[in-house]
């Protein structure tokens, strides 16, 4: 009864032109007989979204009338025109249109009222700006499309940005995910990255959750493998490095500390190779001498705890934001090569094998740089959070 009273007041609401209100209902065959399809051709194809204020209690249609889903149901879709018809329904004619969603997940024949047209940019004109833009990082103007846009491109915008098209999603409707830091040794770390995040997306995206209540889980585990680790449902810190102080100098990452050690490596494959024993001795005290000024390098240069977990836990919830990894030291995606050790195959934009910006430091605190934040904020578009 209730739906049947929400039909009547669509199609006064849409007048005259409102003639096409097929049966909600289960369409039986004595009903469909009152329909007849006047003329159906092929078209050409254009852009459409729903319009979800006027189809409230609309369904698309499969060429037998019967209901394939309900359109206010796919508000921010994209729709490609194939074919239309022109339908008599109880004597009363209408123009449906048989459209297919941008990801080909949906199709089916909408009265054509319930469509509105919708521009956006050509695919052609989205590679130009690709190419000629920064580097894994989305521009201001693909930053600022229509929903439209950001449905149509998903797969596109998501492979030459290295976003996680798998990514799971933690995020309510509202774009908010609950972390549970679950170790209090990471306590601090946490609040700072999910501060990061929040403040460079201009929104509360990671809210503290509870033991009970929580989409994401932040806790300690023993690893010699990784020093942090995303697996969908949980973040980790090592415990192997959490708790070992000498870890900080390892990791320390600049291009002295790399000048050094590539001269140091040198060295001593020199010595090694050497059989005169005096050229030995010389190589032996340069390599010494090297070693020293590498291990005062990274003394210098290591982080403070503080600055490098929670750095790290950034980068964790920047894969929970839906971010694959960049080759740029300067992110805090930055990753060494492209190879996730889970396997090697490429889902982003190119493979690497070092960093792209070798005479740059690393990010060893919670900073974000400007691609990181572009980049989330694209992944929100798309819908990854
Ligand atoms: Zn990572």
């Amino acid at each position: 009864m209730r739906k049947f009273g929400l039909l009547a007041v669509a199609a006064m609401t849409l007048g005259l032109t409102a003639t096409a209100v097929l049966p909600s209902t289960e369409t039986t065959n004595a009903q469909a007989s009152s329909i007849k399809v006047v003329w159906r051709k092929a078209m050409g194809s254009h852009t459409y979204q729903i319009n979800t204020s006027k189809a409230k209690n609309a369904y698309a249609f499969s060429s037998s009338f019967k209901h394939v889903f309900k359109l206010s149901n796919y508000s921010g879709t994209v729709f490609y025109t194939k074919q239309h018809e022109k339908i008599k329904v109880n004597g009363k004619y209408s123009y449906y249109y048989y459209v297919q969603s941008a990801d080909k997940k949906k199709a089916g024949w909408i009265n054509r009222t319930y469509l509105n047209s919708v521009k956006i940019m050509s695919s052609s004109a989205l590679s130009t700006a690709i190419k000629n833009g920064t580097d894994l990082d989305p521009s201001s103007t693909i930053l600022s499309q229509n929903s439209a846009f950001y449905n149509a491109y998903k797969s596109t915008l998501e492979k030459n940005f290295n976003l996680m098209s798998t990514s799971l999603t933690h995020f309510s409707s509202k774009g908010q995910a609950r972390v549970y830091v679950e170790s209090s040794a990471m306590k601090t770390y946490a609040q700072n990255a999910m501060n990061t995040w929040n403040k460079a997306l201009g929104k509360q995206v990671f809210v503290a959750g509870t033991a009970k209540s929580h989409d994401i889980v932040m806790a300690t585990k023993t690893s010699g493998e990784w020093d942090g680790l995303y697996d969908g449902a949980h973040i980790y810190l090592s415990t192997n490095y959490l708790n070992d102080p000498s870890y900080m100098q390892s990791v320390a990452d600049t291009p002295e500390i790399r000048s050094l050690y590539d001269q140091y490596e040198t060295v001593k494959s020199e010595y090694k190779a050497e059989t005169n024993a005096t050229k030995k001795q010389e190589y032996y005290n340069e390599g010494t001498k090297l070693h020293n000024a590498l291990i005062a390098a990274q003394k210098k240069a290591a982080p403070s705890a503080t600055d490098y977990w929670s750095g790290v836990l950034t980068h964790e919830l920047g894969h929970a934001l839906g971010l694959d990894h960049t080759p740029y030291l300067t992110d805090i995606m930055y990753a060494e090569t492209s190879d996730d050790g889970f396997s090697s195959a490429v889902d982003g934009k190119y493979a690497w094998n070092g960093p792209k910006d070798p005479n740059d430091n690393r990010l060893e605190s919670a900073s974000l740089s400007q691609r990181d934040v572009d980049r989330a904020k694209l992944a929100g578009k798309v819908g990854l959070w």
